[in-house]
């Protein structure tokens, strides 16, 4: 709950964070010895190793398209085709997600994307509360 009597929303996945204002954000763990960023906690750095457990940031909502692959079949009930996406974050962050709202003849390594919370389609838990989720777009004029 938050403070004015609303049901904050849960997050849809791991990296998901809902703060105090049921605002959601994207969890990273960067290294301080070598500055690696990873999506996931761990007790020490996959890159080189330091024992010192990465500290958790609040990860950058713009980035630019790394690689893709057009998805055409999926399960009952998800429309396809559709994007699916991994995005270098502006702040060295990497993530997986849908990319929303481009023309596949428009992809390209390096187009510009901005993250997107969204209502995980429609997704609640058992007592009615929402879940978020997230997805990327075109930070430029792309459809
Ligand atoms: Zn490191």
């Amino acid at each position: 709950m938050t403070t004015d009597g609303l049901v904050a929303p849960k997050p849809g996945n791991t990296v998901i964070r809902i703060g105090s204002d049921a605002r959601a954000s994207i969890a990273g763990f960067r290294c301080d010895a070598c500055g690696a960023a990873f999506t996931e906690r761990t007790l020490a750095c996959r890159a080189c190793a330091s024992r010192t457990p990465p500290a958790e940031f609040r990860a950058a909502e713009t980035g630019h398209l790394h690689t893709w692959s057009v998805v055409h079949r999926s399960y009952p009930g998800v429309a396809v085709p559709f994007v699916s996406a991994i995005v270098d974050l502006d702040d060295g962050l990497t993530l997986k997600g849908t990319l929303h709202g481009v023309d596949v003849e428009n992809l390209r390594h390096g187009l510009p994307v901005a993250l997107v919370f969204d209502d995980a389609g429609g997704a609640r838990d058992k007592e009615g509360v929402p879940y978020v989720g997230f997805h990327f777009q075109p930070r430029e004029n792309q459809a």
